[in-house]
């Protein structure tokens, strides 16, 4: 592995010559190192190796292991964004921070809802469907209780069911969003003029807006994939026919008519 560097010339970046705060043996010898948002300064080697260390033991969410105000850790959470781009990851690290992260978001995910009956805190197995027992009511009751995760109701209709139940006015505010949302433009972006202003993860379905800064792709913060806006494949694959700052083979995807349900491996 080739040495990692901070360009001197990135005015991106907030440069120091201080010593290295994740390198107890770091001293100021002129090296170039980065301020992260914490303020605590790092080297592109030391954060990598950091993080690294922090998803092998299947942390996903990296905090600032740097010593703060008096001798506690500074804590402070660094976004992924902000990691990849100050430890300068590599291709292959990209993609095996993301695949790593995915996976552990995934496990760590739960859904959980309020029973409309008992308000007690419900966990759904199947997020494909809206029809959800409460185990508590049911036992209670001595009859099955189902309520709608959708419209936290009493469950009305056949189930089980992934789109409403049969309550008025039951609907996915998201997809409705999806639908009607405005667009925007995003400058950056070579050929785009014309995108919805909202779009669902094609991983996870949690609903993202994008900046309209920067380029094309966008990262979910809950399954922690990133994917083409434009696209909405994954970077990697969209990346194979396109470039960040280009629009991609097959143009803007129209607007979703439906969310993609988390498949959780
Ligand atoms: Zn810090
Ligand atoms: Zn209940
Ligand atoms: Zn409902
Ligand atoms: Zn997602
Ligand atoms: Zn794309």
């Amino acid at each position: 592995m080739s040495e990692k560097k901070y360009n001197p010339r990135d005015t991106t970046l907030e440069l120091v010559s201080r010593k290295d705060d994740l390198d107890p043996f770091s001293s100021e010898d002129g090296d170039l190192r980065a301020v992260m948002s914490c303020g605590h300064a790092v080297s592109p080697e030391s954060l990598t190796l950091w993080c690294r260390s922090q998803l092998d033991q299947g942390i996903y969410k990296f905090k600032c292991p740097a010593v703060g105000e008096g001798t506690k850790p500074c804590n402070k959470l660094w976004s992924y964004e902000e990691v990849r781009r100050l430890a300068d990851l590599s291709v292959s690290e990209m993609s095996y921070f993301e695949e790593n992260m995915a996976r552990l978001a995934a496990a760590d995910f739960c859904d959980i809802q309020l029973c409309p009956q008992c308000n007690t805190n419900m966990e759904r197995k199947d997020l494909s469907n809206l029809c959800v027992e409460c185990t508590i009511c049911t036992a209670d009751k001595k009859t099955k209780y189902y309520f709608c995760w959708q419209c936290r109701r009493k469950w009305k209709g056949r189930g089980p069911r992934s789109d409403r139940c049969d309550n008025d006015g039951c609907a996915n505010k998201d997809l409705e969003l999806l639908q009607m949302c405005p667009t925007i433009s995003l400058p950056a972006v070579e050929g785009v003029t014309s995108c919805p202003s909202v779009r669902a993860c094609p991983t996870c379905g949690m609903r993202v807006e994008h900046n309209q800064q920067h380029c094309k792709n966008i990262h979910c913060p809950r399954c922690q994939v990133t994917f083409c806006y434009l696209c909405l494949k994954l970077k990697r694959d969209c990346n194979q026919t396109s470039s960040p700052y280009k629009i991609c083979l097959g143009g803007v995807v129209p607007r979703q008519t439906s969310i993609p349900v988390w498949v959780r491996k």
